[in-house]
């Protein structure tokens, strides 16, 4: 039993070495032109809500998402929330979310006066499953007036909400087909994967609009914020307008035509970002680097795996992770004490959603491959620089 978890160590030790210093499990790096446009920010007065940086930042966020507009906020909870609303969620409806995320995703529902309702996840991607998905609202749901009508809560289930896992792409295609056919909205929690390629193509516009988070944590940062993007021009107008005040142009009066939002991100931080975005190739580069260097090294270990993107995708590795086998879960507490004995910050699956106290009574699916995935994985070091 111990003989993975020092086998484990050792080979973390080995790949992402800490030396004397702890090892963080994701740190963000500054090593371009961050210094010098927060001081331009600085220099010029321009810290806040408007600014050269925030237009620049939206305009190049919106091209790197493949979409012809973004809009930056101030995280990634506040785009999630207003890309609900702006999707037509309402008080009162039910929102499909994985039961497999950070709680952010669910907590932006309810921010949107909505239920979270759980759905499973697809071993290959970690994210929603759509087959699993269609099989269940074909069992659950009434369809009436273009509405798709929970039959056990009597609630409208309003949108689809889908999380690329760790930079990992999910199955857009099927969530999208079944988003059609359910004549559901499907919502982009792309908080962890700006970089990932879902055949190809950028995530987070991959479906109606997308929602990415620039947390200290995530590939790149601005301090705190968060992006919507779009290429529907009426979506994104009304996401400007809803999260910066709802307030009417004019020249001096101070008249607004709906309860806005003051989710606007400041300059500064969208400065940070500017310079963070320019080094996006170079950080996904060195990320895909160190997975590849995890998958050798653990390439012949007994008891465990490196988790691979899906095979249709080209993922950023936020994180990576391993996966025990299946008669191993019983050791994951013991992997995750070494680890971190060893300075090596590692981390379990967030505890899925429906567990949470405020999430208990929420509608839910049968979870089998969440509950599988929360058993069985542990995320290890990630940061870009373990491979420099
Ligand atoms: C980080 C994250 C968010 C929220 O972003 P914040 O900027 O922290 O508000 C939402 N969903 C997922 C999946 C995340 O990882």
């Amino acid at each position: 039993m111990r003989d993975l978890a020092r086998t484990f160590v050792a080979r973390l030790l080995d790949i992402a070495g800490g030396g004397n210093a702890a090892v963080a499990l994701h740190e963000p790096e500054f090593s371009g032109a961050e210094w010098e446009l927060v001081k331009d920010c600085l220099d010029s007065g321009w810290v806040s809500s408007v600014g050269k940086y925030v237009d620049r930042f939206e305009s190049e966020i919106a091209q790197r998402c493949g979409a012809r507009h973004g809009i930056a906020v101030v995280n990634g909870t506040a785009a999630l929330h207003v890309a609900l609303i702006v999707s037509g969620v309402r008080p009162g409806d039910e929102v499909i979310v994985p039961a497999l995320t950070f709680v952010a995703t669910a907590n932006a529902a309810v921010h949107a006066g909505a239920v979270p309702h759980f759905a499973d996840s697809a071993a290959d991607t970690l994210g929603l499953d759509p087959a699993a998905l269609r099989d269940y609202l074909t069992k659950i749901a009434d369809r009436r007036c273009g509405s798709c009508i929970n039959a056990e809560t009597g609630r409208r289930i309003a949108a689809i909400v889908p999380m690329h896992a760790f930079g990992h792409p999910v199955d857009m295609d099927g969530l999208l087909a079944l988003g059609a056919d359910f004549d559901l909205p499907v919502i982009e929690d792309a908080a962890e994967s700006l970089g990932s390629l879902y055949k190809g193509g950028p995530c987070g516009a991959l479906g109606r609009i997308g929602a990415l988070s620039f947390n200290g944590n995530k590939i790149i940062t601005t301090g705190g914020g968060g992006a919507i993007v779009t290429n529907d021009p009426d979506l994104a107008r009304q996401v400007k307008h809803l999260t910066t005040t709802a307030k009417t142009p004019h020249r001096w009066a101070f008249n607004h035509d709906q309860v806005g939002y003051n989710y606007r991100l400041p300059n500064i931080n969208a400065a940070l970002g500017c310079a963070q975005l320019a080094r996006l190739e170079d950080l996904v580069a060195r990320k895909r680097r160190l997975a590849e260097r995890y998958f050798v090294g653990f390439a012949d270990c007994e008891g465990l795996a490196v988790f691979r993107e899906p095979a249709f995708a080209t993922s950023n590795y936020w994180l990576n992770a391993v996966m025990l086998d299946e008669d191993r879960v019983s050791e994951r507490d013991t992997l995750l004490a070494a680890a971190n004995d060893a300075g090596l910050m590692c981390r379990p699956a967030w505890t899925l959603l429906h567990r949470l106290p405020m999430y208990r009574s929420c509608p839910r699916a049968a979870l089998p491959v969440a509950e599988a995935i929360e058993a069985r994985l542990i995320n290890i070091p990630s940061s870009a620089k373990l491979a420099s």
